[in-house]
């Protein structure tokens, strides 16, 4: 049934499993253990694990459940796992897959967190790690080797917007065997089409645009059945980054109406984006759906839409970059994105903080530089507080 839904109806129904109260919206589980009938019926469940039978909320729990199915029917995954944070599903991801000695090449413009899983964690259990600049084909060429496992990316990168051609990645680390791992948060699961470009497994921070609401934290690994139930589930359920009953009952709930939020956030983004082009005070504006971004062609062929997130450069570097900030009295300095709220953050001084200054120079972050999460607000009331914002900024000088 499920499999003949077209995407909005699997967003409101997939997944839902109904008690026998019959309930309209989705029940919160809020159990973390299960009753069996008899002593053998406790053996046989856990001889014998079924898809509906849960023996613990660190295995498998049914709201849980539902939302993992939800997420997996939308996204076109054949299974899915659901973790405590976005960190939790990328940590569960490489780590359930890698061991000592295995090769991964990622790209440079990740989150920090995930640069340190990879750089500081990954690296001090033996795995070699080679970081490339992701929109440079040819340094994955040259850096995807034939004893490469895994290949790690955001698709878009946080938060300067490149976007990588993850179909071409793709082809180099599938010539080699190697699983393609993609954090494809900024492309969000409406728009995104990582799996029909090649991805092997997709992993959401539903703490971003799933929830949308700021409410909670949560992430999601999407993937083959396999690499779910064998790879992902035995090392996640034993080291204990499952996502709480009622943090799910929130990601579900979210669920329902992300595809309504995401595409009038990015309708919003795309009047902002344009209504601050061609800005004296703005050095750039990056935006996916501008016609002028760099990859304009890639993001055609691998996207729906063009996302909620714009990055402004300031002329006047982090003085014109902070006084903005500071005027601002609709859109908030925070540092989610994805939220129904409008939110604007200095990377350089928050985000990224943690990075070299040649790091941050190498990723093109500069002192200037604002990450703008467009929310549910009216683009005119966007569009005159962020005019407000540069006109604190004041002229460059030239
Ligand atoms: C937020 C984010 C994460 C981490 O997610 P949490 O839910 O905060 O743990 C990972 N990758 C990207 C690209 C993100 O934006």
């Amino acid at each position: 049934m499920t499999d003949d839904w077209k995407k909005r109806t699997r967003a409101v129904h997939a997944g839902t499993r109904r008690s026998q109260y019959g309930e309209v919206s989705e029940a919160i589980f809020l159990t973390q253990g299960f009753v069996y009938d008899s002593a053998e019926a406790a053996a046989a469940r856990f001889e014998n694990l079924g898809q509906d039978e849960f023996i613990y909320a660190r295995y498998g729990n049914p709201t849980v459940a539902m939302f993992e199915e939800r997420i997996a029917a939308l996204e076109g995954a054949e299974d899915a796992f659901a973790t405590a944070s976005g960190m939790a599903a990328v940590n569960g991801a490489l780590s359930s897959m890698l061991k000592a000695g295995d090769h991964v090449v990622s790209s440079r413009a990740l989150f920090g967190s995930c640069l340190y899983i990879l750089e500081e964690i990954l690296t001090r259990y033996g795995v070699e790690v080679s970081f490339v600049d992701g929109i440079d084909l040819d340094q994955w060429r040259a850096a995807i080797r034939p004893d490469t496992r895994a290949v790690f990316l955001e698709t878009i990168s946080n938060p300067t917007l490149e976007v990588i051609d993850l179909s071409a990645v793709s082809d180099l680390a599938h010539g080699v065997g190697a699983t393609v791992i993609v954090d494809n948060v900024f492309a969000t699961p409406v728009f995104s089409r990582a799996f029909e470009m090649g991805a092997d497994v997709v992993i959401y921070s539903a703490t971003k645009h799933i929830d949308g609401q700021g409410r909670a934290l949560g992430g999601v690994i999407l993937g083959t059945r396999d690499f779910i139930r064998k790879t992902v589930e035995p090392y996640l359920k034993h080291t204990g980054g499952a996502m709480s009953p009622f943090t799910a009952w929130v990601m579900l709930k979210g669920l329902e109406t992300l595809e309504l939020r995401v595409r009038a956030q990015a309708a919003t983004a795309q009047a902002v984006a344009e209504g601050l082009a061609g800005d004296a005070r703005l050095a750039r504006v990056i935006f996916p759906g501008l016609a002028d971004h760099a990859q304009s062609g890639i993001i055609a062929a691998q996207m729906t839409g063009p996302g909620t997130v714009i990055a402004l450069d300031l002329a006047g570097g982090r003085p014109a970059a902070f006084a903005m900030l500071n005027a601002l009295r609709l859109v908030t300095i925070s540092n989610n994105l994805g939220d129904a709220k409008s939110i604007i953050t200095h990377p350089a001084t928050t985000t990224h903080q943690r990075l070299s200054d040649a790091q941050r120079a190498h990723l093109g972050i500069g002192e200037g530089l604002l990450r703008l999460s467009v929310g549910l607000e009216d683009a005119d009331d966007l569009l005159a507080d962020l005019r407000r914002g540069l006109d604190a900024a004041g002229s460059p000088k030239s």
